[in-house]
């Protein structure tokens, strides 16, 4: 039986396609990786059920699709230049680099797992006030200090200081590379946003209150990376802002943190899997964020964050831009700057919540048997087709029902090798439906229809097909 570790999610996610490591023929980049193609064809209905979700599904919410690269005043005024760092410390003797405060976090758990939970609440405690210290790296450095945090690698107790670190990327525009040419590669989407508002305001005349969402690449050069796609350097976000008139920023807060919560659940994940973490510490601009957390391998961890970020965004373009990014209210005649509420998820945190969500072994006669419990909708091949064996017009008669099946769901086909083994390839990839093609169905035309998580068979009538596919779909419930 196989357990849902990370390294057996790798292992299956490499095996059949869904994630390689980028660049593997050249020994991989860290932290970067390729979908495979079942893996984009996963990302893709994953982008596809959040746009639907939140921009065709609410009237007031347009999407934009702002460029990667933008000016780099852009950073000044998010304040990404000053302070989007974190703070790193190295081992002196094996070279190797942490994050100081993932390494306090890393003795806080080890702690509760000797049950020794008092004495992990006073170093959490102490953790939190070291974060808020005016000099936070002098801060971490004396709490590992005291604490005897040894190197996780190496065992060794021999730390450098803890510096800050800016996670952005730069680059620089233009042939000549000086100074005056650096800018970022985006570390996130928001920003793109931010810059359109009144453009989008103006040209698509909504009224506050109203969302713009963005689905792209983010990028940061990450210190520690080594958690499969959870935690990249390159990787992509889907984000909206939603524009409020301040003062009802609460109840916008309330609204959208249940209503994201709401679709996670309606992908298929398991309720009791999922659960909210307030933040200890706001951002000095915040007045609300929760974090949406999952119970990953790696343990519980965020998949998306919903901020109530009052009118800080828009009030620092507006400063840096010199521009008015001022709202007139036509009912109330009043003019003010936004308040904004985000949603921001990860859609490779997504990806990996699923496929972890998903991952299962049982047992048949004695036999393991590996499968992904996609939710129907989600999976990545909704129905194979498959002739029982490769003669007797069976591979023609197949083929005619994959081409009318494909027309509503991606579709997969398939004739070669025993039918046991098509079987258990498509639980392993997560293939709610297999339709199998026999001598019976030259006869009288019907098909065999099989159901992955319970492995029962049906025989239906072939034009039947479509309607018990969607049928099943629709009821069906994840596992307790
Ligand atoms: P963390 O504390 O885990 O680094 P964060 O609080 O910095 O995350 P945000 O800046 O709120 O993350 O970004 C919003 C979302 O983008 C996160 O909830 C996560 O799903 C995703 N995300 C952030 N950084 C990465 C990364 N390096 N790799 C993959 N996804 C990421």
């Amino acid at each position: 039986m196989s357990e849902t570790t990370l390294d057996n999610i790798v292992s299956l996610c490499k095996r059949r396609g869904f994630i390689f490591p980028s660049s593997e023929i050249y020994g991989g980049l860290a932290a970067t990786y390729d979908y495979g193609p079942l893996g984009v064809e996963l990302k893709r209905i994953v982008k596809d059920r959040w746009w639907k979700a939140m921009v065709q599904r609410h009237e007031n919410i347009v999407g934009v699709d702002a460029a990667i690269l933008m000016h780099p005043t852009v950073w000044k005024a998010s304040g990404h230049v000053d302070a989007f760092n974190d703070p790193l410390i190295d081992d002196k003797q094996s070279k190797m680099r942490y994050r100081a405060d993932q390494l306090v976090e890393g003795h806080i758990a080890k702690l509760r797992k000797k049950g020794k939970d008092d004495e992990a609440d006073r170093v959490y405690g102490d953790l939190v006030a070291a974060l808020q210290a005016e000099d936070m790296p002098a801060a971490l450095h004396a709490l590992i200090l005291r604490e005897e945090i040894k190197s996780p690698d190496s065992g060794a107790f021999d730390w450098t200081e803890v510096r800050q670190f800016n996670l952005m990327f730069s680059t620089h525009i233009g042939p000549v590379s000086d100074s005056d040419n650096k800018i970022y590669l985006r570390p996130e989407t928001a920003q793109g946003i931010f810059v359109n508002f009144h453009n989008v305001r103006e040209t698509s005349r909504l009224q506050v209150p109203f969302g713009i969402a963005q689905i792209g690449k983010a990028f940061r050069n990450e210190i520690v990376a080594r958690q499969f796609v959870f935690r990249m350097r390159e990787f992509e976000q889907m984000e909206m802002q939603y524009f409020v008139k301040p003062g009802t920023q609460a109840e916008a807060f309330e609204e959208w943190r249940e209503k994201r919560m709401a679709w996670h659940v309606s992908n298929g994940v398991r309720a009791s899997r999922l659960r909210w973490h307030e933040h200890e510490k706001l951002a000095h601009y915040a007045d609300a964020a929760v974090d949406i957390t999952y119970e990953y391998p790696i343990g519980w961890q965020e998949v998306e964050g919903i901020h109530s970020r009052t009118d800080y965004d828009l009030g620092r373009h507006a400063e840096f831009s010199g521009k008015k990014l001022e709202y007139f209210d036509p009912q109330t005649q009043e003019k003010y700057i936004p308040f904004v509420v985000e949603t921001s998820v990860g859609l490779d945190r997504t990806v990996l919540m699923l496929i972890a969500d998903a991952f299962d072994t049982d047992e048949v006669n004695g036999d393991s048997r590996s499968l992904l419990r996609f939710h129907p909708e989600v999976a990545p091949i909704r129905v194979a087709v498959l002739p029982l064996v490769k003669k007797d017009g069976m591979p023609e008669r197949a083929r005619q029902i994959h081409d009318e099946l494909q027309q509503h769901f991606n579709t997969f086909y398939d004739e070669k090798g025993a039918v046991g083994r098509r079987y258990r390839r498509m639980d392993e990839v997560g293939t709610p439906y297999c339709v199998t093609i026999d001598g019976q169905t030259l006869e009288d035309g019907t098909v065999t229809v099989r159901d992955r998580d319970s492995m029962e068979q049906e025989r239906i009538a072939e034009d039947a097909v479509t309607a018990w596919i969607r049928d099943a779909s629709a009821r069906w419930t994840p596992r307790p």
